[in-house]
């Protein structure tokens, strides 16, 4: 059982996220608290956190295509079997649509 350091709780070490820097290895906030302080950081700042990204973003751009472009070429039989399933989903679609007409 840890205390969380925000509302103050004993709770089971699983209510806990991993957090290497911390003494018992623990976060200092129970992962409720933490969800809800990110949620609430996120929208008194979504302004500065969206213009931040963006800037990230076009920044590293070519870095990011370049990653992608790897990723994908790593993980190219799980995106083949997925466009070969998404696409059989897709057609069943448009099929069980065209029999509704
Ligand atoms: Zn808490």
């Amino acid at each position: 059982m840890k205390i969380c350091n925000k509302c103050h709780i004993a709770k089971s070490y699983a209510k806990f996220s991993v957090n290497n820097d911390a003494k018992d290895h623990y976060h200092y906030f129970c992962k409720e608290c933490t969800r809800s302080y990110t949620r609430d950081y996120y929208q008194k700042n979504k302004d500065k956190i969206i213009k931040s990204n963006r800037e990230w973003q076009q920044r590293n751009f070519k870095y990011m295509q370049e990653y992608q472009k790897i990723y994908r070429e790593k993980h190219k039989e799980y995106f083949t079997q997925y466009q070969k399933i998404y696409r059989k989903k897709s057609n069943n679609r448009i099929r069980y649509k065209s029999i509704l007409k």
